[in-house]
């Protein structure tokens, strides 16, 4: 099932998308609802992105061609930082380049949605607790994370979260393709059997840490092969039973 949020004769609507269908769902996906028969074509709707978390949840450094391409290597716990929620983007909008800044980069990753709230979750319990995945771009200053020396300031920039265009609740999290494409050209190409750090592994230890609200999001890192990109172009996150998040990098 494909979850999407999306606006429609001025309404914020969620639904149930197939093919180039969307079922409307009354009620709300991250409680109780029930997909109804009214249907809008994908034409109609300007889909948004599909969750609004209070906190976006990465990891850093959770693939070890990434460490070797960065030059630099996690411990024996993933590197975990916050992205606002202020930096979310859906599909088809605009990546802004801030003033100033003189080099931004992609990051394909699989996402996790979370369902409903969790703390101290037990272990093996994290599928409990998971909606669905979405495909995210952790859009990244490089020059300002080098800089600076903590990611802050060069992953939070409004436009830095790119996310969407649905949340899949079909996705096999330990074997699910990977890939980035600029301008149509394959620029990373992986597969989340590579992570270090497993889903369940990320939901449990976060959750000892914050509690996890629905609609929160963990991106789970990015494989190797990110790179930086010019005015113009045109960014695809494309992940296997999720799809393709595209985005466009405009000058601020
Ligand atoms: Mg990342």
């Amino acid at each position: 099932m494909k979850l999407v949020r999306f606006i429609y004769e001025n309404k914020v609507c969620q639904g149930v998308l197939s093919h180039d269908k969307i079922n409307i769902i009354e009620g709300d996906m991250f409680g109780t609802y029930h997909v109804g028969d009214k249907t809008v074509s994908l034409d109609e709707a300007r889909l948004l992105a599909p969750c609004q978390p209070s906190k976006i949840v990465c990891i850093g450094l959770n693939y070890y061609d990434h460490q070797l391409e960065m030059n630099e290597f996690a411990d024996d716990f993933p590197k975990i930082f916050i992205k606002p929620s202020t930096a979310v983007i859906a599909h088809g909008e605009n990546i802004i380049r801030p003033q100033g800044v003189d080099r931004v980069d992609f990051e394909a990753e699989m996402a996790i949605v979370i369902g409903k709230t969790a703390k101290n979750i037990k272990k093996g319990t994290a599928k409990d607790y998971i909606l669905g995945y979405t495909c995210m771009n952790d859009v990244t200053a490089r020059n300002i994370q080098k800089q600076d020396g903590q990611w802050t300031r060069a992953k939070s920039f409004d436009t830095f979260a790119p996310m969407g265009p649905v949340i899949s609740t079909d996705v096999d999290p330990y074997s699910t393709k990977v890939e980035l494409l600029l301008n149509g050209k394959v620029m990373q190409n992986s597969t989340t059997e590579k992570l270090i750090w497993n889903v369940d592994f990320l939901v449990e230890e976060i959750s000892k840490i914050m509690t996890l609200l629905p609609g929160d999001v963990i991106s789970t890192g990015t494989p190797s092969g990110c790179g930086a990109m010019e005015i113009g172009d045109k960014v695809e996150v494309v992940i296997e039973n999720i799809g393709t998040l595209t985005n466009y990098f405009t000058g601020g």
